[in-house]
């Protein structure tokens, strides 16, 4: 930001020297978020004790999140530190069939919901490799990916990353590379290992805290939903979400022959004649998912073959 304004590449400096001691223009200057002058102002005000009053020991005050995805209420909340990961996104946010909670912002873990009972906290959050970040809070329903979730994650990241040093430039490209083909079906038996290496490598190695923490959704997603990872790289997408990895398929006892799917079929897929259980014809299927909200018999189904 500092670099910006002295009309400078977007780059991150070097420290030390902070910025409070050599910051614009080489003067002492004082980067905080909106959120944290506020505290300011309200801590001058009140006092530290009124502050500490809610919260944790190591986290005291409150936190605002920006809750999105699933739920019934979404928006930004205010809430005491130290609630539990449940009360957040249950009983505050109205969470509506949960399986995960993506929370930091882009760089944050993807944590499974039955860590319901963790502490929303800068220490709870320490605990499984996690951080409070900017406050960005994603609950991840049932009916979706984990490995397309942290596609969409990481391929942010690499976006953002100035390019300056090898492990986070080629670390993010290469998993942008490894998980887009994971969900086209192109998965290796090798892709989780790599993801890894980069992962490591990037923690350790990386200049700023975008490299170091980038790879955070890739990390929490492999510890919590392996089983998730192993089936994309067999191609299987288990919440029939990727869209390469699924087909559609008619129930033979359901299909009552009524022919309203072939009418609707953009790829005129599927066969068969009247009164007669039909079929589709896999290499024309667009994947669209008409007959499914066409047939009043519920009788064509999604499915992620196993392999
Ligand atoms: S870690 Fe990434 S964003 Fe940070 S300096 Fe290196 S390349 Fe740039
Ligand atoms: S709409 Fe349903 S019942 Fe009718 S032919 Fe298609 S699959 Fe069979
Ligand atoms: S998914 Fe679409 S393209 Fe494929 S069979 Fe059904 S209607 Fe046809």
């Amino acid at each position: 930001m500092v670099n910006v304004l002295e009309n400078k590449l977007c780059t991150p400096r070097k420290r030390p020297p902070h910025l409070a001691e050599k910051g614009l223009w080489n003067k002492p200057t004082c980067i905080n978020n909106v959120e944290t002058l506020a505290n300011v102002a309200m801590i001058v005000e009140h006092g530290a004790s009124w502050f500490r009053s809610v919260g944790t020991e190591k986290s005291p005050g409150t936190k605002i999140f920006s809750v999105v995805g699933s739920v019934e209420r979404g928006g930004l909340i205010e809430v005491s530190l130290g609630l539990s990961l449940g009360e957040v996104t249950g009983k505050i946010a109205g969470a509506k069939d949960p399986k995960a909670v993506q929370i930091g912002g882009p760089s944050g873990v993807i944590l499974p919901i039955k860590l319901s009972d963790l502490e929303v906290s800068f220490e709870g959050l320490d605990d499984v490799g996690g951080m409070i970040g900017s406050g960005g809070l994603v609950v991840i329903s049932q009916t979706q990916c984990v490995v397309d979730t942290a596609f969409f994650l990481i391929d942010f990241s690499a976006k953002q990353s100035c390019k300056r040093c090898k492990v986070c430039r080629d670390g993010l490209s290469e998993s942008v590379a490894i998980l887009k083909g994971m969900t086209a079906g192109q998965g290796s038996e090798d892709d989780i290992e790599k993801l890894k290496y980069w992962a490591n490598l990037s923690k350790t190695q990386a200049f700023c805290g975008l490299g170091r923490t980038a790879f955070n959704p890739i990390t929490s997603s492999l510890m919590f939903f392996a089983d998730e990872f192993k089936a994309h790289s067999e191609g299987r997408c288990p919440s029939l979400v990727c869209r390469s990895l699924v087909s559609y398929e008619i129930i033979f006892d359901r299909c009552q022959g009524e022919r309203c799917c072939l009418l609707t079929c953009p790829g005129n897929a599927i066969r068969g004649s009247y009164g007669k259980p039909g079929h589709i014809v896999s290499r024309l299927c667009q994947k669209c998912g008409m007959c499914v909200t066409t047939c009043p018999y519920s009788a064509v189904k999604k499915i992620s073959p196993a392999v």
